[in-house]
Parts: C-alpha cells; structure tokens; sequence
C-alpha cells in the first residue's frame, strides 16, 4: 500500500498582520523562576526591543512565546489562538546547526510549518528560499555547509531560516550579536523594511540599548524574571533606573538625535611621577 501525500496548506504570499499577548506567564527551571508573571502585548506591525540584563529571562520570554518551553500563564494571538510555527518564527541566541546541510538546505527548513504531513517542498518553496538567500546577500553560500560559515554569516543564515518561515510575528534573540557595525545596520534595517512592507510584527531581545532604541517603538525591560518597564524607548532608558537593574552606573546621552547609554566614567588612577 503506497500513502498519498496529504494536501499541502496554501502559504499566504504576505503573512496577515498579527499581534499577541503574554499574560501571567510564568516558567521554571528546578530551582531557578526564570519568568515570574510576564504581561505584554504585542500591537501589529510593532517592533518592540526587550532588554535586561544576563539572566532577566529575555531567551526564555521568546523561547515561550514560540512554545520552545514549558509555562504557567496564557500566551495567545489577539484572535486568542496558541501561536504555532505558521505564526511565529524565532532566531535563536544559540542555533544549533545540523552537520552535513547546505545553506539552502538550512534555510528550506523555514518551510516545514507550512507543510502538510508527508508533503515535500515545492517550486514555490524553493524559490521563498532563494528570495530570502538574495536579500541577505547569501546566494553565494547557498552550497556551503552550514556548519562552515563564520559567526556573521551563520547569523543571518539562521535569519534567513526565519523569514523563509514568513510568519507574521518574528522573535529576534540577540540577532546581531555576532555582525560587524556594517552587517548590523544592514540586517535590521532589513528586518525593519520587511516590517513595514509586510507588516511583520518584531520582538527582538537586543544588547545594546543604543540600537534598541533606534529601531524600536516600544521598549519592555526585564529583570529577574519581571517586566519592570515598558513604554517609550526615551522613558524606559531612564538613567536611574538601568543604573539599577544593570547594577553598574550607567548615564543617557543624546548624540545626534539618539539615544546612546555608556557607563559612568572610571575614576581616574593618575601616575605619580
Ligand atoms: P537572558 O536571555 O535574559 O540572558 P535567560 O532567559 O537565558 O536570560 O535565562 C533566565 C534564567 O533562567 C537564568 O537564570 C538562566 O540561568 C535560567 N535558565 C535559562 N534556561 C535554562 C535551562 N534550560 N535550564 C535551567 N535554567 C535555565
Ligand atoms: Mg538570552
């Protein structure tokens, strides 16, 4: 007896605005409370930054919201369905790749949500793929391993992976931790054009507040588990408040027209002659 593959799901050309909602969520590890009680919404077609310092629950946030992890609390789409794969990407901080995968290869695993049990990709697939590969300028990887690219570029291969996903709502884990200032600006500017011509909505775990602020319209800072701001990029980066949730001084400048946090200056040790 031969199994006929199942009917494939039509893959919308543009993924439908979304937005989402985290209420009381809470996750924990043995001994450690990694989340406790998140609230958050997410409007379409908004890009929100989540800061905190290491260990706040940034992966962990994102990690439940793409049900990568088990937790207490409600997290739904506004329609009130559970996000799955077809609404949801993520690029994790730490992607694990697979020994023996091309480029192209990698980035075709974005199209599984959309297939139907048994079903194989198809011209279509193929071409979402080499579309993607294309505005990451990574055709020229399409045949290399993936497990032998540099840090940059396996970055935006693992990014790659997500958009070829084309889920309405893309979490963004430290996504530019390991680029160059150039490949940086490139790839979230990218991330923000699609944004705004696919009305993609964004959450994105970033490092650097500087950069966080810019493309943001909204940031959430956690600490120990705890959403403890939420609003404006101008008014969550409020100097006493990051001096204490990062636990080092830190002072907000302007420059230019953007915000830029730097640590308090180091009291000076002058030499004696
Ligand atoms: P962040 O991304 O903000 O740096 P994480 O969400 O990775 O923080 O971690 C939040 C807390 O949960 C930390 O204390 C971390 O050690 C813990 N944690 C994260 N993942 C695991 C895990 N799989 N097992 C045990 N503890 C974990
Ligand atoms: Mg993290």
């Amino acid at each position: 007896m031969t199994t006929a593959p199942a009917p494939r799901s039509a893959a919308p050309a543009l993924p439908v605005p979304a937005a989402l909602s985290c209420h009381d969520v809470h996750v924990a590890f043995d001994e450690t409370e990694a989340l406790r009680g998140v609230d958050l919404h997410l409007a379409a077609g908004e890009w929100l930054g989540l800061i905190g310092p290491n260990g706040a629950g940034k992966s962990t946030l994102l990690r439940a919201i793409a049900g990568l992890v088990a937790h207490e609390g409600t997290v739904a789409l506004d329609c009130g369905r559970r996000p799955s794969g077809v609404d949801v990407a993520l690029v994790p901080q730490i992607p694990i790749l697979p020994e023996g995968m091309t480029v192209a290869e990698y980035a075709l695993l974005g199209r599984s949500p959309h297939l139907g049990w048994l079903a194989v990709e198809s011209r279509r697939d193929r071409r979402i793929v080499s579309e993607v590969l294309e505005r990451l300028e990574l055709r020229d990887f399409a045949d290399r391993p993936v497990t032998h690219l540099s840090g940059g570029e396996t970055q935006r291969v693992v990014l790659a992976r997500a958009l070829t996903q084309q889920a309405p709502i893309l979490l963004l884990d430290e996504p530019t931790s390991a680029l160059d200032l150039g490949h940086r600006d490139a790839v979230l500017e990218l991330i923000d054009t699609l944004r705004r011509s696919d009305g993609i909505s964004v959450i994105a775990a970033m490092h650097d507040l500087g950069t966080a602020a810019r493309f943001a319209d909204r940031l959430a800072l956690i600490d120990r588990g705890r959403i403890v701001a939420d609003g404006p990029p101008r008014s969550v980066l409020a100097p006493g408040r990051l001096s204490d949730v990062y636990a080092t001084p830190l002072s907000v400048h302007t420059v230019e027209g953007e915000i830029v946090v730097l640590p308090a200056p180091r009291a000076r040790k002058d030499h004696q002659p």
